[in-house]
C-alpha cells in the first residue's frame, strides 16, 4: 500500500501547530470570564497549609506555579478506564496536581452515568475546592453541577463540554473541530481530490452522540469533504452521511466493528473502499478488525485520533493511515494551571470565548492544538517526547 506524502501545505501547518502546542504563544489575550467570578470566592480550602509542604516538586510542574500557593483538594472525575487515553489523562492530572501541592481525589466512573454522578457528589461533600470533570454524557450531571454551584465550587469541563448547565466555569480541551479538519484534509490530499478524476468510495464512522466533541470531529471532517460528496467525486455507497447515521455509542470498538462488517457485506463485496473516515482510534480499530475479517478489496485510507498504542502499531504495520495526536500531558498541564489561577484569584488563561455554548452559557475555553501523526513522524512525536517507549509499540 503506497501513500503519497502529505502535501507541504498541510505538513507546514501541522508542523507549526506542533511547535505551538498547548499553552504556547498562540493564545490570544486572556478574556475575563464573566461566568467565573464565583471561582475566586470558592477557595476556602481547609487543606491549604499542607500544600506548601508538598510543594518541592512544583518547580517541575512549571505551569502550575501559582497553584502550589493555593493548595486544597481537587476532584478529578474521569469517564472510564476502558479506553487508554483516560488512564493517561487521569495519571497525568494526578501527577501534576500532586506536584503542585494539591490533594487529589481521582475517580473513574466505568462509563456509567449514575456512578459518575455519585462520585462527583462525593467530591463536593468531601470538601473539594475545584472539580475537573470529563463527562461520560455531557448533559447528565446537572444535579451534581447544581450542588457544586450552590457550594461555590468552580467546575472545569475536561476535554468534553458539560452541557445544559450554568455551573460550568471553564472548559479545557483540544480544538475539536480542527481534529476533524485535519482528518478531512488528509483524505483530500491523499486522494488529490481537486485533480483526480475519481469517483472514490468513502465511509464514515463517528463517535458517541452523548459526547459533545463527537459532532465537532465529524463536522470538521465532513465540512472539508462535503463539496466532493456533493459533486459525486466521493461516493458513500451505504448512503450514511449524517452524524446520526454513523454515530458509535460509547465510542465502542465492538460496535464500530459490527457496523463496519454490516456495511462491508451489504455494499462492498464487489467494490473497493477507498477511505474509511473514523473519528477516533477506538472506532478505527473496530473498522480495521472488520476489514481484516471480511473484506477482500483494496485496503482503504483510514483516519483516527489519539495515537493509542494499538493504533500506532497499526500505523506502523500499514493498517491505519494517520491519527491525530492530542498530548494528554499538555492538556493536564493546562488544566493544572487553570486550577491554580482559579484558586489564587488570578486571571484564567482562555483562548476561545465563542465556540463552546452548552445550551445555557458560552463557556470560556482553552483549546490546545491537535497534531497530525502518521508513520513518518510518530517517532518524533511519541517516542522522542517520552509519551511511549519503543517497546510499547512493538
Ligand atoms: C475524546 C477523544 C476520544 C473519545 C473516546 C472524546 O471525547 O476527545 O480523544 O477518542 O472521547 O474516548
Amino acid at each position: 500500500m503506497k501513500r503519497k506524502v502529505i502535501s507541504a501545505v498541510l505538513s507546514t501547518a501541522l508542523a507549526a501547530s506542533l511547535l505551538v502546542g498547548c499553552g504556547g504563544s498562540a493564545a490570544p489575550a486572556p478574556a475575563p470570564a464573566p461566568e467565573a467570578p464565583a471561582a475566586t470566592e470558592a477557595a476556602p480550602a481547609p487543606e491549604a497549609p499542607a500544600a506548601t509542604e508538598a510543594a518541592p516538586a512544583a518547580t517541575e510542574a512549571a505551569p502550575a506555579a501559582d497553584a502550589a500557593a493555593a493548595g486544597g483538594k481537587v476532584g478529578v472525575s474521569m469517564p472510564t478506564k476502558d479506553l487508554q487515553r483516560w488512564n493517561q489523562d487521569g495519571d497525568n492530572m494526578q501527577k501534576e496536581l500532586t506536584a503542585a501541592g494539591y490533594e487529589v481525589d481521582l475517580q473513574y466512573a466505568n462509563n456509567d452515568v449514575q456512578t459518575q454522578l455519585s462520585q462527583v457528589e462525593n467530591m463536593i461533600s468531601s470538601g473539594c475546592s475545584v472539580l475537573v470533570i470529563a463527562a461520560i454524557e455531557g448533559s447528565s450531571l446537572g444535579e451534581a453541577l447544581d450542588m457544586a454551584k450552590d457550594a461555590n465550587i468552580p467546575v472545569i469541563a475536561y476535554d468534553r463540554l458539560l452541557m445544559d448547565s450554568d455551573a460550568v466555569s471553564y472548559y479545557a480541551t483540544f480544538d475539536n473541530y480542527k481534529v476533524g479538519t485535519v482528518q478531512g484534509t488528509y483524505v483530500k490530499e491523499q486522494l488529490d481530490l481537486d485533480n483526480a478524476a475519481g469517483p472514490f468510495n468513502i465511509e464514515f464512522t463517528a463517535g458517541d452522540p452523548g459526547d459533545n466533541n463527537a459532532g465537532f470531529f465529524f463536522n470538521g471532517a465532513y465540512d472539508v469533504l462535503k463539496e466532493y460528496i456533493d459533486s459525486g467525486k466521493l461516493v458513500v455507497q451505504s448512503g450514511k452521511t449524517t452524524f446520526n447515521d454513523v454515530a458509535t455509542p460509547e465510542w465502542k470498538t465492538e460496535t464500530a466493528q459490527s457496523e463496519a462488517e454490516n456495511r462491508i457485506s451489504s455494499f462492498y463485496t464487489d467494490k473497493d473502499i477507498d477511505v474509511w473516515l473514523c473519528s477516533n482510534d477506538s472506532t478505527a480499530l473496530g473498522v480495521e478488525n472488520a476489514l481484516a475479517a471480511n473484506y477482500k478489496g483494496k485496503y482503504p485510507i483510514i483516519t483516527g485520533q489519539d495515537c493509542d498504542i494499538e493504533n500506532t502499531k497499526n500505523m506502523i504495520a500499514g493498517k491505519q493511515s494517520m491519527s491525530v495526536f492530542k498530548d494528554t500531558r499538555t492538556l493536564a498541564s493546562q488544566v493544572v494551571k487553570m486550577v491554580g489561577q482559579i484558586l489564587s484569584g488570578a486571571t484564567v488563561d482562555v483562548n476561545d470565548t465563542e465556540t463552546y455554548n452548552n445550551n445555557v452559557i458560552t463557556v470560556p475555553s482553552y483549546l490546545c492544538e491537535p497534531v497530525f501523526a502518521d508513520v513518518n513522524n510518530y517517532k518524533e512525536l511519541l517516542i522522542d517526547s517520552g509519551y511511549y517507549t519503543e517497546d510499547q509499540l512493538k
